[in-house]
């Protein structure tokens, strides 16, 4: 018998992806579509069959499914979403089980990508890991011990909303001040037009050919970024930060000012935390979820009929 495989889908604010993957992490078939984010929740899970449908389901025993928070993973609602129109108080799970053929596991979109990143990507062999995905808001996953951190009903890691400038910006959670509303892409591209230029990926292109004011908007955010991975390493003390998410385009650009802010602004033994990409890159969320997935299938196994039904 082949060993069974898991239908992976990352549901995120501007792209839905779904994948077949294996138990050894090894993504086998890929699909992708913009996400119809602003249509209903009702069109998204749509989107998610129709992805579905079109990968090749032979060996399929579980799907493995991740989303923006916030979540209630224990009942598999989507909470409040702020990027997809009608993902509030939105039983997410049960829609998609009314779709796809097999049994549904929801987890937030940052564990799964550290999960992902832990067992197969940067932070393979390490205990302590601390994930961020840098993209449309900013998400976290943390690792202790071995072990996914998933706090009261899953909903730990919003580290995006810690405050970090009081009176700041406003943040698409309404309150100032927040990380992803100082250093997210929107953020920084919003930067990137006071400046003059089209968006972030234009600054960041001037910035590789010298541009100084492109320069200058780099320093601000590398230096942004590196707050919150700082208050981060306090928190945790991971042997290693690992980033994903779109803003690692231009990370190439970021990664010395991170290091350098985390070198000036943390307590001396946490200075030298190395903060590395996502080794996974876009499929990060994809293969957490499967992992994830695999994981509460074996739990659902273990129990005996009696405990499984109480
Ligand atoms: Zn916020």
């Amino acid at each position: 018998v082949a060993a069974p495989r898991a239908l992976a889908v990352d549901v995120g604010g501007t792209r839905v992806r779904a994948a077949v993957v294996t138990r050894q992490g090894r993504v086998l078939a890929r699909l992708e579509a913009p996400t119809r984010a602003a249509d209903s929740p009702e069109a998204v899970v749509a989107q998610v069959a129709d992805l579905a449908r079109r990968l090749p389901a032979e060996g399929i025993a579980v799907a493995g499914v991740c989303a923006p928070g916030p979540l209630d993973v224990d009942r598999g609602m989507a909470l409040a979403t702020p990027t997809i129109a009608g993902f509030r108080d939105f039983p997410l799970r049960a829609a998609l089980a009314d779709c796809l053929p097999w049994p549904v596991h929801l987890e937030h979109d940052g564990h799964a990508a550290a999960w992902g990143e832990w067992r197969f990507g940067a932070g393979r062999g390490t205990q302590d890991m601390v994930y961020v995905t840098l993209s449309t808001g900013i998400g976290a996953g943390v690792v202790t011990g071995g072990r996914l951190q998933r706090g009261h009903r899953g909903m730990a890691g919003h580290a995006g909303h810690m405050t970090v400038a009081p009176g700041g910006p406003v943040c698409a959670c309404g309150n100032r001040g927040c990380w992803e509303a100082i250093a997210s892409g929107p953020a920084f591209a919003a930067r990137a037009r006071d400046a003059g230029f089209a968006d972030g990926a234009a600054a960041f292109a001037a910035a590789r050919a010298g541009d100084t004011a492109a320069l200058a908007l780099c320093g601000a955010l590398a230096a942004d970024i590196g707050l919150g991975l700082t208050n981060l390493i306090h928190l945790f003390s991971p042997a290693l930060v690992v980033v994903g998410g779109g803003m690692t385009a231009g990370l190439d650009l970021l990664a010395p000012g991170i290091a350098a802010h985390i070198a000036r602004t943390a307590l001396p033994p946490f200075r030298g935390v190395p903060v590395l990409p996502a080794a996974l890159g876009d499929n990060a969320g994809l293969v957490g979820a499967a992992a994830l997935a695999f994981a509460a299938r074996t739990r659902a196994m273990s129990l005996s009929p009696s405990q499984a039904s109480g």
